[in-house]
């Protein structure tokens, strides 16, 4: 048990110095019935995670261009 709580510790501190790091995202929209693949890459502040919320909510609406199915989304986060 003390063990763990003292992993624990040394992990947050590694986290919360590095909290004003940009979150690298990379996003994958690829469609399912065609084969349409389109990569993008941003980054965002912690702070500003909101932002990307809101452009996940979006990439759920988005349908392929060439066939109309809508478009599978992955997202990768590197922290
Ligand atoms: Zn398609």
């Amino acid at each position: 048990m003390e063990i763990n709580n003292t992993q624990n510790n040394s992990r947050e501190s590694v986290e919360s110095s590095k909290k004003d790091e940009p979150i690298q995202v990379r996003a994958t929209i690829s469609c399912p019935s065609c084969g349409y693949k389109k990569k993008f890459r941003n980054q965002f502040l912690r702070k500003d995670l909101e932002l990307l919320i809101v452009a996940v909510k979006v990439f759920e609406w988005l349908t392929c261009n060439k066939c109309g199915d809508l478009l599978k989304l992955d997202l990768d986060f590197n922290f």
